[in-house]
C-alpha cells in the first residue's frame, strides 16, 4: 500500500472482501472469494502470513458424525457445530483441489470419541492460498495492522489500516476478522479467563492479541455466552529453556486422560480421562496451576504419540524429561511417590492405591467420575510427569452466526461484518472439535456470504 499524501486525506482503496488476519480462517477465505470472483485484500500483523495454523501438526480432523459432535459440544451453538461437521468433507476437497498434499483418512486417535482425519502440507496451503489471491489481482499486506472499522448508519464498510508505508482508508462490501484469538492480550486474559489467565504460558502465535475482538465490540457486536473457555495442551514442568515453537507439539503431553491427574495434595480434581484440552483446563484453573499425571505400562507408547499425523510420532514422556521437567519412572508406586514428593505432591501411591480399589468394585464411587478408561492403574512400570497448561487460543469471541456474519445483543447481524476461526465465538464451549477445520471451514462460509451480499 502507498501512503496517503496528507493526514487528511487518505487514500483509499475498494475490495468486495477485507481480511484482517492471515492465519488458515483468513486465507482460506481470501483464496476461496476470488475463486468466486470477488475482489479481496488481506491485512497481516507479522512479518509473514500463517498465524497459528503456520506452528500447527497440520492434522485436519473431525468427529465422525453431528451426532457425536453435539454430544462433544454441548454448550456449542448447535448450528456452527452443524456448520463444522456438515461443511468438513467438501473443506478437504477444496484443499485437495488447490494441489496442497492431503494424506489418505486415518482415525484421529488421540480423541476419546470417533473421529477422523487428514494430515494436510498445511505450509502449502499458507503459500498456494497467498499465490490465488494475488494471482486474481488481490493482495496481501504483511506487517500492517487495523486501527479502526470504517462504520457509517452501523454498516461495517470497510476499515483504516496501517503498514509501513502509512495510513489506508480500505472500503469493502464485508470485512471479515479473522485475527486469531486474543491469547496473546495479557489484559483480556486477566478479564475473560480470570484466575486461570494466571497459570498459563502461550502456545500460539505471537501476534494475536484480541484486535478482532475489540474491532467487533466497536461496531456493537455481543459477545458468545462462554468468554472464559481455551483451548490448550499440557505441557511439562519446569522447563529448562524458554517455550518455543519448535516445542510446541513436542512436548504436549497428549495422552493425559489415559492417566490419573493429581494435585499437590494427593486428589483427583477433574475427569482426567475426556481429554488433554480438558486436562488443559482443569489445570489452569486449579490454584495449584500444576498438576502431576500418573500411568503405568499400559499407557503405551501409541498413546503417548499424536493425533496419527507421521509428524507427531513421539514418545512425549521422553521429550518431557529431556526438556527439564519433572518425571519419574518406578517399579512400585511407593517408589514413585517417594519421588514425586520432592516436587510437593503427597501420598501419591495411596491415591493411585485409593483409585484400584475403587474400580475393582465398579468405579461408581469415584469423584470425580470418569467417563473413560476406568481401569487400575497396577501394570509397572510406573511413571509420573509434572504438567502445567498452556494456551493455544482463546474460544470465546463475537458471538456468529451460522454465515460468519458478526451478531448484535438482538440477535440481528451487523451488516457488513464477519468472524472466522479464533475470532469468532459460539463454536465451542470447553469443548473442542479441530481447529485447523473450524478456520478452513468458517473462513469458506465467509467468502460465500460475501459473495451473495
Ligand atoms: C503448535 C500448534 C499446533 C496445532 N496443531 C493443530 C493440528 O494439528 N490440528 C488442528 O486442527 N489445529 C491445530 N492447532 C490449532 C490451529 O492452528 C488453530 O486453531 C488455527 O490456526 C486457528 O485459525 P485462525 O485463522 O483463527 O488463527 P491463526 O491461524 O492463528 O491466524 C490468525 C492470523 O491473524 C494475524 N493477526 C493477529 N492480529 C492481527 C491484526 N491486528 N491485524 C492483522 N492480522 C492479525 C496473526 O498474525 C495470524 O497470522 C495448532 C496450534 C498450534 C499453536
Amino acid at each position: 500500500m502507498q501512503p496517503a499524501p496528507e493526514e487528511h486525506a487518505l487514500e483509499t482503496l475498494s475490495v468486495d472482501l477485507l481480511v484482517i488476519g492471515a492465519g488458515v480462517a483468513g486465507l482460506s477465505a481470501a483464496a476461496h472469494a476470488v475463486q468466486l470472483g470477488l475482489t479481496v485484500g488481506v491485512i497481516e500483523k507479522a512479518p509473514e502470513p500463517g498465524g497459528s495454523a503456520a506452528l500447527s501438526g497440520g492434522f485436519c480432523w473431525s468427529p465422525a458424525d453431528l451426532d457425536t459432535a453435539w454430544r462433544e459440544d454441548p454448550d456449542g451453538d448447535p448450528e456452527l457445530v452443524r456448520v463444522l461437521v456438515e461443511g468438513f468433507a467438501d473443506a478437504i476437497d477444496w484443499v485437495r483441489s488447490l494441489g496442497v498434499y492431503v494424506s489418505e483418512q486415518v482415525p484421529a486417535r488421540v480423541n476419546t470419541f470417533p473421529s477422523f482425519g487428514y494430515s494436510i502440507d498445511i505450509l502449502g496451503f499458507i503459500r498456494r492460498a497467498r499465490v490465488l489471491v494475488e494471482e486474481a489481482g488481490g493482495w496481501v499486506v504483511t506487517s500492517a495492522d487495523t486501527e479502526s472499522l470504517i462504520i457509517e448508519d452501523g454498516e461495517v464498510r470497510g476499515a483504516v489500516v496501517a503498514d509501513r508505508d502509512g495510513r489506508v482508508e480500505v472500503r469493502a462490501g464485508f470485512t471479515l476478522l479473522a485475527s486469531g484469538g486474543f491469547q496473546n492480550n495479557s489484559a483480556l486474559r486477566a478479564k475473560f479467563l480470570g484466575a486461570a489467565a494466571g497459570h498459563v504460558v502461550l502456545r500460539s502465535n505471537p501476534n494475536s492479541t484480541g484486535r478482532g475482538l475489540e474491532l467487533a465490540l466497536s461496531a456493537g457486536a455481543t459477545l458468545s455466552p462462554h468468554m472464559n473457555s481455551f483451548y490448550g495442551h499440557l505441557i511439562p514442568t519446569p522447563l529448562a529453556n524458554p517455550f518455543e515453537p519448535r516445542d510446541y507439539v513436542r512436548l504436549a503431553q497428549l495422552y493425559s486422560p489415559r492417566c490419573l491427574m493429581l494435585d499437590k495434595s494427593g486428589g483427583r480434581f477433574a475427569d482426567e480421562s475426556r481429554s488433554y484440552h480438558h486436562n488443559a483446563r482443569a489445570v489452569a484453573r486449579h490454584p495449584d496451576g500444576v498438576a502431576l499425571l500418573v500411568g503405568d505400562e499400559e499407557v503405551t507408547d501409541s498413546d503417548r504419540s499424536g493425533y496419527g499425523g507421521v509428524s507427531e510420532q513421539i514418545d512425549r514422556i521422553e521429550e518431557a524429561r529431556l526438556a527439564g521437567g519433572h518425571t519419574a519412572r518406578a517399579d512400585t508406586l511407593a517408589g514413585l511417590a517417594r519421588q514425586a514428593a520432592q516436587w510437593g505432591y503427597r501420598d501419591v501411591d495411596h491415591a493411585v492405591e485409593r483409585f484400584n480399589a475403587s474400580i475393582a468394585v465398579g468405579g461408581a464411587d469415584l469423584d470425580p467420575p470418569r467417563r473413560y478408561a476406568d481401569r487400575a492403574f497396577d501394570k509397572p512400570p510406573f511413571f509420573a510427569v509434572e504438567v502445567q497448561s498452556a494456551l493455544t487460543y482463546t474460544m470465546g469471541g463475537p458471538l456468529i452466526g451460522p454465515d460468519t456474519q458478526v451478531l448484535r445483543p438482538d440477535g440481528e447481524p451487523i451488516p457488513g461484518l464477519l468472524a472466522a476461526g479464533a475470532d469468532a465465538g459460539g463454536l465451542y464451549h470447553d469443548a473442542y472439535l479441530g481447529g485447523l477445520s473450524m478456520g478452513l471451514t468458517f473462513g469458506r462460509r465467509a467468502a460465500g456470504r460475501a459473495a451473495h451480499r
